[in-house]
C-alpha cells in the first residue's frame, strides 16, 4: 500500500557540467552545461514526464539521478537520503530500488545472451544463487510483460522491437524496484507498438506501485503516461505542471511552441503553429538571462539580462519566465 503524497525522489539544484580541455597542458577551457540548477520531485506511485528537444539535458538528468553520471553539484534525495553521498557498496544496493529502461531495445540487450539470461543477470549480480529460483523468477517476469516461458531460450534478434522492449522492462523489474527511469523507452518503436508498451507500463505501475521518470522528446507520448510534466530547455526546467493542465494551458512560450509544433490527432484542428527563430544555442556558451530569449517571440530587454525566477502561477504549476501569464498565446 502506497503512502499518499510521499515524496520518493527529490532532486535539488542538480548541476552537470562536462569540462572541455584544451591547449598543450589540457587545461579546462570551458564546459558543456548539460544540466544547470535543476530541482524536481516525484511522488511515490506517480509518473513525472520530462520533455524537451534532443540535447536539452533530459537524459543527462536521468542518468545523474541514477548516478550513472556523477553530478557536478546538487543533491539527490531518494527516500529522504542523499544518494550522492553513497559509497560504491551503497550504490550497488540502491540499484535494486532504481532501474532504467533504455531507448533502443536492440542495442541495450546483449546479442550473445538469451532473453532468460539477460533478465536473470540482475538477479545473479544481487545474489540470487539458486538457479531454480532464478528460473522461476524469470518465467514470472516474462509472463508479467506478456511474453512466454519458451521465449527464455531465444536471442534478442529473434524478437520484434516491441518484444525486445518487453525484455528490457522485465529486466528492469527483476529486482522489484521502486523507481524506473524510462529513457525514451518507446521512441524507437512503431506507433502501434508504442501504445502496447505504454499500456504495459501503466498496468505494471498499478500492479506494483511503481514510480516512473518518463523521459521523451515526444509530447503526446508523455501526455499519455504522465501525471505531471516538466519541460526542459538547454539544461533548465522552464515549466512544470499537472499533465492535463500543462497541455490545456501552457504558460511558457517554449512549451507553447513545442505543443504547437507537435502533430494533432484531429486533422480539423485550427491550432496555430509557432515557428521558433534560429536553432537551439550551444550548451557550451548558453545565452545570458533567460536561455530561451534569442528564440522567444515575446523577449524584452530584461530577458537577456536577468535569469527569470521560477514562479508558481497556479497551484502546482511553475513557470520560469519574467512575463508568465502576460505574454504568449
Ligand atoms: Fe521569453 Fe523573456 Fe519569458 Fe524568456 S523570460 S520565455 S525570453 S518572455
Amino acid at each position: 500500500m502506497l503512502e499518499k503524497n510521499k515524496v520518493l525522489l527529490e532532486v535539488k539544484n542538480i548541476v552537470k557540467y562536462y569540462p572541455i580541455l584544451g591547449g598543450v597542458f589540457l587545461k579546462e577551457v570551458g564546459a558543456v552545461q548539460a544540466v544547470d540548477d535543476v530541482s524536481i520531485s516525484i511522488i511515490e506511485g506517480e509518473t513525472l514526464g520530462l520533455v524537451g528537444e534532443s540535447g536539452c539535458g533530459k537524459t543527462t538528468l536521468g542518468r545523474a539521478i541514477l548516478r550513472l553520471e556523477e553530478p557536478t553539484s546538487g543533491e539527490v534525495l531518494f527516500e529522504g537520503e542523499d544518494i550522492l553521498k553513497y559509497d560504491q557498496q551503497q550504490i550497488r544496493s540502491l540499484r535494486k530500488k532504481m532501474q532504467i529502461i533504455f531507448q533502443d531495445p536492440f542495442s541495450s540487450l546483449n546479442p550473445r545472451k538469451t532473453a532468460g539470461s539477460i533478465i536473470a543477470e540482475p538477479l545473479i549480480i544481487h545474489g540470487v544463487k539458486s538457479r531454480n529460483e532464478r528460473n522461476d523468477r524469470v518465467q514470472k517476469l516474462l509472463e508479467v510483460v506478456g511474453l512466454k516461458k519458451e521465449h527464455m531460450k531465444r536471442y534478442p534478434h529473434m524478437f520484434s522491437g516491441g518484444q525486445r522492449q518487453r525484455i528490457g522492462v522485465a529486466r528492469a523489474l527483476a529486482l522489484n524496484p521502486k523507481l524506473i527511469v524510462c529513457d525514451e523507452a518507446v521512441s524507437a518503436l512503431d506507433v502501434s507498438i508504442q501504445a502496447q508498451v505504454l499500456n504495459l507500463l501503466n498496468d505494471l505501475q498499478s500492479e506494483f506501485g511503481l514510480t516512473y521518470l518518463f523521459i521523451s522528446h515526444d509530447l503526446h507520448v508523455v501526455e499519455h503516461i504522465s501525471d505531471r510534466v516538466a519541460v526542459m530547455y538547454l539544461g533548465k526546467i522552464v515549466e512544470a505542471a499537472g499533465s492535463e493542465e500543462l497541455y490545456k494551458k501552457p504558460f511558457h512560450p517554449y512549451t507553447q511552441a513545442l505543443l504547437s509544433a507537435s502533430p494533432m490527432p484531429d486533422p480539423k484542428s485550427k491550432k496555430k503553429r509557432i515557428i521558433l527563430k534560429g536553432d537551439v544555442p550551444s550548451p557550451i556558451n548558453p545565452p545570458s538571462g533567460c536561455r530561451f530569449h534569442p528564440r522567444c517571440l515575446f523577449a524584452k530587454d530584461i530577458c537577456s539580462q536577468q535569469e527569470p525566477e521560477t514562479k508558481e502561477i497556479l497551484t502546482g504549476h511553475q513557470v520560469a519566465c519574467h512575463f508568465a501569464g502576460e505574454v504568449g498565446l
